[in-house]
């Protein structure tokens, strides 16, 4: 595996980049604008700076992984040899199943197509494309160069191969790889969003505040960030989504979203990205305040 064809410079989409980059594989780097790409090869170049100020990396592997990003707008053009494309566009069914779409038709046919869904189902991306046997879930986390955790999910008609070859090239990048199947949330999403819906519905029962719920959590468990600053974190849209996917796949009430919920994201209020959640990020935003409900 030589070359890699990342589409989506977003926040996960620069993150993956940055780590194949990092490991030596050339990288093409795909989003709608060239706007999109200078803001993600920058945020690479930061990041990357980061590491070299760690003693992580030199300069000169910093700039030989900088110079292994090729920026472009055309999907067609950047797969042309392409032997894996992670797929980190925006979550929605309808863009994805499109991009499945034109991945398919302008991949070479050895080319695996994978996926960092947070919830969307694998197989019915495989069924837009005429290589099911190739479409596998490569679910990154969030921040990409620091997490070293890569859920990988087998779709209903992935085949071991694929499976072997996504697994060993998770290690060459030193990352874990540990695999769900394709069912609603795989398995951290599934674990994790009943964790955080039920941190919200104690918080709207007046059971907690927010400082007391996320203290618990972390003094009393061991996490190391509160329930309610973690969903903060990931976006409150964000949740809502995958607790929707939990709730209508498995059609349990025990996942359905808490109205707490589904109020702030109506409100607008998703957390860190707009600097409002169940905190106020816009004095301090690395000690927010925690806000009363
Ligand atoms: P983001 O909004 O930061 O980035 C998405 C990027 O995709 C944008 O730059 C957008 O311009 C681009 N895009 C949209 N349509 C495109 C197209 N047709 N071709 C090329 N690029 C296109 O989103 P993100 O947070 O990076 O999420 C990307 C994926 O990763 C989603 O599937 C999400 O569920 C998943 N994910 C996100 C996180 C997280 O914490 N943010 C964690 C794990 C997985």
């Amino acid at each position: 595996m030589k070359n890699i064809t990342v589409v989506g410079s977003g926040t996960m989409g620069s993150g993956i980049a940055h780590c194949f980059a990092q490991y030596g594989f050339d990288v093409h780097l795909v989003d709608l604008n060239e706007d999109a790409l200078k803001t993600a090869i920058e945020k690479i170049g930061k990041n990357l700076e980061r590491q070299v100020n760690k003693g992580l990396l030199t300069a000169e592997d910093k700039a030989a992984a900088l110079g292994r990003i090729q920026p472009f707008t055309d999907l067609g053009v950047a797969l042309t040899s392409a032997d894996l494309v992670v797929e980190a566009a925006t979550e929605n069914q309808d863009l994805k199943a499109k991009i499945f779409q034109q991945m398919d038709a302008a991949a070479p046919a050895h080319c695996i197509l994978a996926t960092n869904t947070s919830s969307l189902s694998i197989t019915t991306l495989a069924s837009y494309t005429q290589r099911p046997e190739k479409v596998i879930g490569m679910h990154f986390m969030n921040p990409v160069p620091v997490m070293r955790l890569v859920e990988i999910i087998k779709g209903y008609q992935t085949d071991q191969a694929t499976l072997a070859t996504i697994e060993d090239l998770t290690r060459t990048i030193e990352k874990v790889p540990l695999v769900a199947a394709d069912y609603p949330g795989f398995v951290a999403n599934r674990i994790l969003l009943p964790m955080i819906n039920e941190a919200i519905e104690t918080l709207f029962q007046g059971v907690g505040t927010v400082e007391a719920i996320d203290e618990m959590m972390k003094l009393g468990m061991g996490h190391p960030m509160g329930p309610l600053r973690l969903a903060d974190f990931i976006g409150l849209d964000v949740c809502l989504s995958v607790l929707e996917v939990l709730h209508n796949g498995f059609g349990k009430d025990k996942y359905a979203p808490c109205p707490l919920l589904r109020n702030m994201v109506a409100a607008g209020n998703l957390g860190v990205k707009t600097k409002r959640g169940f905190y106020d990020y816009s004095e301090n935003p690395k000690q927010p305040t925690p806000l009363s409900f």
